[in-house]
């Protein structure tokens, strides 16, 4: 870890990504969004723009064909993207999973797969951690891996594992050592790179779930699949930690989703407000309107800060774990409470699908129970940094 001095921008800091992936949303209105999200569609069009233009590659670094930007970059990417009314849902994993193979892979590995996921030829943006059974205890997950000659015989069942349709590579957690066999419940499990475009119908079967919002999110059943070790991402019985490394980044991102959907709905909200007329004065006349909007912008300029800081931290290589977890709580929570401030300014209106205000509600709702809900992030706040005993 660093210890020099962290400096924040408090600007509208990259300003050339701000406009170009503006544009980039603009020729996704509100219209190509409902039919997508009407259809249960994944917005191929959509992410084909953003992979051309190289934002999907932000991460990876220029040595294996991305953009090498900091976090910080990304976190506009989303952000904007996100306060045009558009949605990132669809591909922000590609961003960010692959850093478990960056930060944890073989050289061999990141030269094998980093290049083409930089240029879109691979997609690696299902991440199968969570289980029917198990819930947030993750360490408790029943998939198991075990040796078998040049590889691993893998069993087990995944839920809620997003774009496993729409990606070649998966990254799976399994526990390659049984919980009795291992001093520490973090230890034993493992993390794999599985080819999905091979073990699809030979060993993985992948069935959507019907949700509330066009997230294109699966059950994924795992039936003596065959992984060869050299897709074992690190050493075998660590892929926890591996994994809790990429999480910040998750976090900071997702954040900044968040905070983007916030400034949607304030913008929208406020717009309506002055031109809405009802008894003969703009309805943001009323304290009633404006103050849930108001208060909704001062939580967003909040959690903006934070984002901020969780950003720099993790772009200096220091610790950002309580930071990047209160921005996503921050953010997601003025997300709503705009998301609410503005489904209630537009009255009937607001329940119109014309409006993208129902939509867009729907979408942001999520953000408070995944990645992370927001009652473990107060766990990991009151134990890690406030030191009171752990609750559970
Ligand atoms: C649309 C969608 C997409 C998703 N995509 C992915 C994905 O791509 N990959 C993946 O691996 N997962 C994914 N998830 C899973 C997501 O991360 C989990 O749903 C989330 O972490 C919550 O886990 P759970 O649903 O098992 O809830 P549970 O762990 O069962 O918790 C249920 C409720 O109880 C609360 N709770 C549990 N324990 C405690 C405690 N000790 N103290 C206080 N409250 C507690 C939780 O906060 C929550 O509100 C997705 C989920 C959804 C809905």
């Amino acid at each position: 870890m660093s210890s020099a001095a962290v400096q924040m921008d408090l600007d509208q800091d990259y300003p050339e990504i701000r406009d170009s992936v503006r544009r980039i949303c603009e020729g996704f209105p509100g219209e190509y969004w409902r039919e997508q999200d009407a259809k249960s569609e994944y917005p191929h069009a959509f992410v084909d723009a953003l992979t051309e233009a190289g934002y999907l590659a932000a991460l990876i670094p220029e040595e294996y064909g991305g953009a090498g930007l900091p976090i910080r970059a990304a976190s506009v990417i989303l952000e904007t993207i996100h306060a045009a009314g558009s949605s990132a849902a669809a591909c922000h994993a590609q961003m960010y999973t692959m850093g478990t193979v960056l930060r944890h892979g073989s050289e061999e590995q990141k030269r094998k797969y980093l290049p083409k996921i930089a240029t879109g030829e691979l997609r690696l943006q299902a991440f199968g951690v969570s289980e029917p059974t198990t819930g947030t205890d993750t360490t408790q997950l029943k998939t198991r891996a075990v040796r078998e000659g040049d590889g691993y015989r893998v069993n087990g069942q995944k839920i809620w594992t997003s774009r496993a349709l729409q990606s070649d590579l998966m990254l799976l957690l399994a526990r390659t050592t049984p919980p009795d066999e291992v001093q520490k419940r973090t230890q034993g499990i493992s993390v794999f790179i599985v080819d999905l475009r091979e073990a699809k119908d030979n060993g993985v079967e992948i069935r959507p779930i019907d949700t509330m919002i066009n997230h294109n999110t699966n059950e994924v059943f795992i039936e003596n699949l065959f992984v060869p070790a050299e897709n074992l991402v690190g050493e075998e019985g660590k892929g926890f930690r591996y994994i809790l490394d990429g999480m910040n980044a998750e976090r900071v991102l997702i954040a900044s989703e968040a905070l983007g959907d916030a400034r949607y709905f304030i913008e929208r909200g406020v717009a309506y407000a002055n031109e809405r007329v009802v008894f003969g004065a703009p309805i943001g006349k009323n304290q009633g309107i404006q103050f849930p909007i108001a208060r909704a912008h001062a939580e967003t300029e909040a959690a903006e800060l934070v984002i901020r800081k969780a950003a720099a931290l993790f772009d200096n290589g220091r610790d950002c774990g309580a930071e990047a977890n209160m921005a996503k709580m921050l953010a997601s929570e003025a997300a709503w409470h705009a998301a609410e401030a503005c489904f209630q300014t537009f009255g009937g209106f607001a329940f119109a699908r014309e409006y993208d205000i129902e939509r867009k509600w729907r979408e942001c709702r999520l953000m408070q129970t995944a990645p992370i809900s927001t009652n473990l992030i107060l766990a990991y706040v009151a134990q890690h940094v406030l030191g009171l005993p752990r609750s559970y």
